[in-house]
């Protein structure tokens, strides 16, 4: 008899597993707790604006893996969208990510040798950075920091810069040319119908029930199925029995203004602490659609996460991380017939293109190994 599977959660961990064990010709149900599938993924269309709205924060699909390109491409076609954020700071607008416009805008400098020089004069080298603010002082100096990093970075995380790791930072890349591509990645784009198309075909012939909380039947799901893959948090999970894991939350304000374009891009952040909101999404521009004279903004928010709120980002502070290691202990020890995936169930921020892979890689390990696998070459 066929394995009988349950999937708690219509992300793209939960979605991707389903798809790949039901074609392996595993009995697959997916639960959500959401009214929709797609997780944070989830795209509306704004007939008003012609565009998707990214209900849950902006989303630009990138890879440089060709197995993941090709598997996404299965379910849509992409746009060439390419993400060249702009920053807004002291009423002016600066070019992002960091590169030789940027330095051009900060400190009239054309070439990359007079932008290398001035770099090299105005950085405040630190023998060891180990905090956010050490970093960025050390790598561009005290000017682009705060006009760039220092408000956005407050707003984004509620915590002095001295208090945050670097590693937060260090995926923000400084260039010496004007590349403001700022992911890079050999693919990119947003797709052409909007995300939740991606689900719907993805999820096509699987028995799918919306509005469903697992944590309200913990056990008794776990009772009727051989095996369950639960992505949402995994210290809900325990009820909460080692402690809470801290996240940040967002809070968006969504508006429809009679322009057909408010701020000619699709992000522009805001880097003074004056201004609550830490950016601005315009959603048309995601879409490549200017065809109406209406225009759907989304102004981001950050907050603390509260029992009861959407959580976004993993805090990645030492005790959070000595949290997540305790539950990931009492889940090998209770020995449930439970996998924990994705960013909730692991704790751990990632981007599409890496929760689409590690699904991919699980379901592989599934069907070779069995379901009993340990969980522990992902955390
Ligand atoms: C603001 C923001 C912007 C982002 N932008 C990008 C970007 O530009 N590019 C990029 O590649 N990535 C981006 N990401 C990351 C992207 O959102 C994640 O990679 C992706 O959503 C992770 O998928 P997942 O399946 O792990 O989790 P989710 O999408 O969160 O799915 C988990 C699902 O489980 C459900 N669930 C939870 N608990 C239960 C329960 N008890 N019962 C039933 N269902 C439950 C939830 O409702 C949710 O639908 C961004 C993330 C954020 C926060």
């Amino acid at each position: 008899m066929s394995k009988r599977i349950l999937i708690v959660g219509a992300g793209f961990y939960g979605s991707v597993l389903a798809r790949e064990l039901t074609d392996a010709g595993c009995s697959c149900k997916l639960i959500e707790r959401r009214e929709q599938i797609g997780g944070n993924c989830f795209t509306r269309y704004n007939e008003e604006a012609d565009c998707h709205q990214h209900v849950y924060g902006p989303h630009i699909f990138h890879t440089n893996s060709e197995e993941v390109w090709r598997y996404l491409t299965r379910f849509t076609k992409f746009n060439n969208f390419v993400n060249r954020p702009k920053s807004m700071s002291a009423g002016k607008l600066y070019s992002l990510p960091i590169n030789l416009m940027t330095l051009y805008q900060v400190y009239g400098v054309n070439t990359p040798e007079e932008a290398k020089a001035t770099i090299e004069k105005v950085r405040i080298p630190c023998d060891s950075p180990n905090n956010l603010e050490d970093w960025c002082l050390s790598q561009v100096g005290p000017e682009i920091y705060e006009l760039l990093i220092k408000g956005y970075t407050m707003k984004q995380w509620r915590r002095d810069p001295k208090e945050l790791p670097a590693s937060i930072i260090k995926r923000l890349p400084i260039r010496f040319n004007f590349d403001d591509n700022y992911f890079r990645d050999r693919y990119q784009g947003i797709p052409e119908e909007g995300y939740t198309k991606i689900f719907e075909r993805m999820l096509e012939g699987i028995d799918v029930e919306l509005g469903v909380d697992f944590l309200a039947d913990r056990d008794e799901w776990i009772r009727r199925f051989d095996h369950v893959v639960f992505t949402g948090p995994i210290d809900a999970f325990f009820n909460y029995t080692e402690g809470t894991l801290e996240y940040r939350s967002l809070r968006f304000e969504s508006e429809i203004l009679d322009t057909p374009d408010f701020q000619g891009n699709a992000l522009i952040n805001y880097g003074e602490t004056q201004v609550p909101y830490t950016r601005i999404a315009e959603h048309k521009h995601f879409d490549l659609s200017y065809s109406k004279d209406k225009t759907l903004i989304t102004r981001e928010y950050s907050q603390e996460w509260q029992e009861g709120m959407e959580r976004y980002y993993p805090v990645g502070t030492q005790e959070n991380l000595d949290t997540l290691r305790r539950y990931q202990l009492l889940a090998k020890e209770a020995g449930l017939p439970v996998t924990f995936g994705g960013r909730l169930g692991q704790y751990k921020y990632f981007d599409m293109h890496q929760v689409i892979a590690a699904a991919l890689t699980k379901a592989k390990r599934f069907l070779q190994d069995g379901f009993e696998v340990s969980d522990e070459e992902e955390n």
